[in-house]
């Protein structure tokens, strides 16, 4: 080999190895969408990153000043996740075989199995469909529901941090439900949205940190099944009016970094979103909304990102982030339908829900902060009914098929559209 072909290739060799140092970095800044879940892994990963980057800097301009302005203008990232599950709806022959010897219930043995899915996002939301009113106003099942309230603390214990209220099951029982169940929601420290004590509750917005990352939660129902509102409770319960929902949205937008509604919409049954919710879904994300979970078909419908008219750059979702792998028109990401988490019911397709997720990452560089909504992902979950004892897999993990035969794999491919 001739001295100057040693020459080129160890000028290749050094290149290909600086090539590859960049490569690894930006692997690492790309986080994945189940696995990422911590802050603390995040930052590890960017001090990585930039130590890599610093090394290059001090060979390259061995510059004290210059590294304070580096300093300066740090770039603070943070990626958290949020998730929510659909219809939580206990019919008796759920509740009863819940039902412990000191008259108590417990549903925690139901969920166990999806526990690691519930606790996996920062911040979790789930659909209580059937009100729990507590065993003292007489529970009941179809179709005027009221759950034993042991429902939500044991949801809450396997990892949801806030109840979604607003459906077409809000006032089966009353005022009376409702309030006892918001006060067994207070007593045991559980967030509430769609659902109010009042005009000033409702007027609360309902505002979540998670590690400096603000998230905005709105609720709304098409109806409550043809119960009336009962007066001077006019805001018990949100109802889908887009003009008010709009102004809501707007109010949020201005205070968060991610604003997300949840609807109760759609026919129920069927397999993909009606032609109201689309117009609804589009309508919102014009308005501003970041992510919409809804809820009420009792089966899944499509997973889709949706791109409003006229979009608000520098309010919406910014397409200037690392992290994100999808392209920059992506403005709503809509899950249609999260179906049944838990219920008794034995339709087709019923008996599967799903855990949705989203990961938001936040960049803040000086002044500037923009805030990126990406990596959904739904994870199809399967209710099992063995010998009259219900609970909730992960459709991955369940011994046994669906009602409807359907897999795993047919039900990823249905929903997956994003
Ligand atoms: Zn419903």
């Amino acid at each position: 080999m001739s001295t100057k072909r040693l020459q080129v290739l160890i000028i290749a060799m050094c290149v290909i190895s600086l090539f590859a140092a960049g490569c690894k970095a930006d692997e690492k800044g790309n986080t994945g969408l189940t696995e990422g879940q911590g802050q603390q892994e995040t930052e590890g990963e960017l001090n990585e990153e930039k130590t890599d980057h610093e090394e290059i800097e001090a060979r390259e301009h061995d510059d004290p000043k210059h590294e304070r302005e580096e300093e300066q203008a740090k770039k603070e990232e943070v990626t958290i996740s949020i998730g929510a599950i659909g219809d939580v709806l206990l019919h008796a022959r759920v509740y009863e075989t819940a039902e412990a010897e000191n008259g108590e219930y417990d549903f925690s043995p139901m969920l166990a199995a999806v526990e690691p899915l519930l606790q996996a996002p920062d911040f979790m939301m789930a659909n209580q469909e059937s009100m729990p009113g507590g065993v003292e106003l007489g529970l009941s099942t179809y179709p005027l529901f009221n759950s034993p309230q042991e429902i939500v603390r044991d949801l809450q214990n396997a990892g949801v941090d806030m109840i979604v209220g607003a459906n077409n099951h809000t006032l089966d029982g009353g005022i009376e439900a409702v309030e006892s169940a918001l006060d067994f929601y207070d007593e045991i420290g559980m967030d509430y949205v769609g659902v109010y004590r009042d005009t000033e509750d409702r007027q609360t917005d309902r505002i979540v940190t998670v590690d400096g990352v603000k998230l905005g939660v709105l609720a709304y129902t098409y109806g409550t099944n043809g119960i009336p509102i009962p007066e001077g409770h006019e805001d018990v319960v949100a109802l889908i009016e887009p003009e008010r929902m709009v102004e809501d949205v707007h109010r949020m937008r201005e205070k968060v970094d991610v604003v997300i509604v949840h609807l109760h919409w759609g026919n129920e049954y069927e397999r993909e979103p009606n032609e109201e919710q689309r117009q609804l879904a589009a309508e919102l994300s014009e308005a501003g909304v970041d992510v919409i979970f809804g809820h009420h078909p009792h089966v899944l419908q499509p997973v889709e990102w949706i791109s409003a008219e006229s979009s608000e750059q520098e309010d919406g979702p910014s397409s200037d982030n690392p992290s994100n792998d999808e392209p920059s028109n992506k403005e709503t990401i809509v899950f249609y339908s999260l179906g049944n988490f838990l219920s008794g019911q034995d339709f087709e397709y019923t008996d599967i829900g799903g855990v949705a997720t989203v990961e938001i990452t936040k960049v803040t560089e000086g002044d500037d902060t923009s805030v990126n909504v990406h990596s959904p992902h739904l994870e199809p979950t399967l209710v099992v009914n063995e010998n009259n004892q219900y609970a909730v897999f992960p459709m991955a993990e369940a011994d046994r098929p669906s009602i409807s035969g359907a897999t795993r794999k047919e039900i990823v491919e249905h929903t997956h559209r994003y």
